[in-house]
């Protein structure tokens, strides 16, 4: 037995992330599920919808851009018939 390996604890998966400034590893342990440590990115994600920081008036959630996107396609094709002259 090394001394790394004095309890269990320290035989759990180690996080796959790198410092920037030296490129060494984190070695610290990674979160069940994840393969990063609490640091590095495990669990985390921003809010999203009304709750987003981000969020000022609701034309750029992704309802608001799935509707858009139905409009637009709609309007495309519309207009192609009418090109065609089928209408
Ligand atoms: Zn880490």
């Amino acid at each position: 037995m090394t001394k790394d390996n004095v309890y269990p604890m320290h035989n759990s998966p180690r996080c796959t992330a790198h410092s920037k400034r030296t490129g060494k590893p984190c070695k610290s342990p990674a979160v069940r599920g994840w393969s990063v440590c609490r640091m590095h990115g495990a669990r985390g994600g921003s809010k999203s919808g009304i709750n987003a920081n981000a969020y000022k008036h609701g034309g750029r959630t992704q309802e608001a851009e799935q509707l858009r996107k139905l409009a637009n396609e709609m309007g495309r094709s519309l207009s192609a018939l009418i090109n065609d002259g089928s209408i």
